[in-house]
């Protein structure tokens, strides 16, 4: 499958999760298997010939993900969550929203000071929760091998917050 075959099985829906917001629902794609399978190949190949030792989702969407990628790169999984989901201890970073902040929490231990770390979302937007996970790895002495996305809106300009991270993304708007 192709950029414009994935677009056809992603819905667009208007005005959610409140007015003025184009929400791009990737459920279509992902309960039709040649639209999942051939995602998941097409993160697989952009990453097999690179170092990765883990590769860690972001909630909630990035968990539809990330776990598939590790398993077709041969890799573990590691979850950042939103606040006191996590049972034990630690390490959080907050973020600028458009109106107040946020925050995402990982396990301390979940990564061990040297090992390259693919994160993986569905969106990049602002580019706001993908720079303040990487500042997450890289707290935890990790080094961020990459950013993969499905979906980037280029007109939020969110890359150009990530500054020299490789990211890579499936599909354009
Ligand atoms: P940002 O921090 O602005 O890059 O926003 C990224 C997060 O918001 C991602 O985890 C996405 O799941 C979600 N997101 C932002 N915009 C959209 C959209 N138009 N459709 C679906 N999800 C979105």
């Amino acid at each position: 499958m192709n950029e414009t075959s994935w677009k056809n099985l992603i819905r667009q829906v208007p005005d959610f999760p409140k007015p003025g917001i184009l929400f791009y629902d990737i459920t279509t794609l992902l309960r039709d298997k040649d639209g999942l399978g051939s995602v998941i190949d097409a993160f697989e190949k952009q990453y097999e010939e690179k170092r990765v030792d883990v590769v860690l989702g972001i909630e909630a969407r990035g968990f539809l993900l990330a776990p598939t990628v590790a398993y077709a790169l041969g890799t573990g999984f590691v979850p950042v969550r939103k606040p006191k989901k996590l049972p034990w201890q630690v390490e959080s970073v907050e973020y600028a929203l458009e109106y107040g902040t946020d925050k995402l929490e990982i396990h301390r231990d979940a990564i061990k000071p040297g090992q390259h770390v693919l994160i993986i979302d569905d969106v990049l937007a602002t580019g706001g929760t993908a720079e303040a996970v990487a500042k997450l790895v890289e707290k935890l002495g990790g080094v961020v091998a990459g950013l993969g996305f499905l979906i980037e809106l280029d007109f939020l300009k969110g890359r150009g917050k990530l500054g020299t991270y490789d990211i890579h993304s499936l599909i354009h708007y």
